[in-house]
């Protein structure tokens, strides 16, 4: 699996609709200070689920929108969607090629698509577990993140590993087991109170 093209239209500085195109080995983006380098990374971690505006540099999620320019007014949406190669079917999906987007628009209305068809924030993050992908995934390494993953607490780290050993779509897992039968748990002592008044 390998990351193909990532588009943009209406992203932070890009208020052009605009591919990038990965190939074999290695891609270094250049260019000078607040060219929008930091933006394209930004962009990968928008549509792989970010919630955190400040995560991506903003003060409000509205920030990741085209504010303008002197010579060019501001938009109403953005749109980022990356491609990725899935020919050996590392992601849990019947599809060589994966398109993964996300759309919002300045009302706060929002969408997620997995190869155009709407899906949830959910869907998204399951595509990814244990892949490193995810928006808390250690494919991202952002400025400072070395010191912050060497300094932090040991369950903190821990994660890292559990998704690097690719244990945590099973950890979820048990998570929403547990959660399911407490609510059944619930239910039971409440058809139980029920069924005690009635007798
Ligand atoms: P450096 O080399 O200094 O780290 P960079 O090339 O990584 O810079 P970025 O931080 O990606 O640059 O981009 C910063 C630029 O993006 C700034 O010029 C800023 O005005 C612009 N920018 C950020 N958000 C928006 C927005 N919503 N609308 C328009 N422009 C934006």
């Amino acid at each position: 699996m390998y990351l193909k093209s990532i588009e943009v239209h209406g992203f932070k500085s890009f208020a052009n609709k605009i591919t990038f195109e990965f190939h074999d080995g290695i891609t270094g983006i250049v260019g000078p200070n607040g060219s929008g380098k930091s933006n394209v990374a930004d962009a990968v971690r928008w549509v792989l689920g970010e919630q955190s505006a400040k995560q991506l540099r903003g003060a409000k999620m509205e920030d990741i929108i085209f504010s303008g320019t002197e010579t060019r007014k501001s938009m109403g949406y953005a749109y980022v969607a990356i491609t990725l190669n899935n020919s050996d079917h590392k992601l849990p999906i019947e599809f060589d090629e994966v398109t993964v987007a996300r759309r919002v628009y300045r009302s706060g209305e929002s969408e997620y698509l997995i190869n155009g068809n709407s899906c949830r924030l959910r869907d998204v993050q399951d595509l990814f577990l244990d892949t490193g992908i995810g928006k808390e995934g250690y494919s991202i390494i952002g400025q400072g993140q070395i010191d912050k993953i060497l300094s932090g607490k040991p369950e903190d780290r821990r994660e890292l590993f559990d998704e690097a050993a690719g244990i945590v779509k099973f950890k979820k897992r048990k998570q929403t087991a547990e959660k399911n039968l407490e609510e059944e748990k619930q239910n039971l002592y409440r058809i139980n109170d029920i069924l005690s008044e009635i007798e």
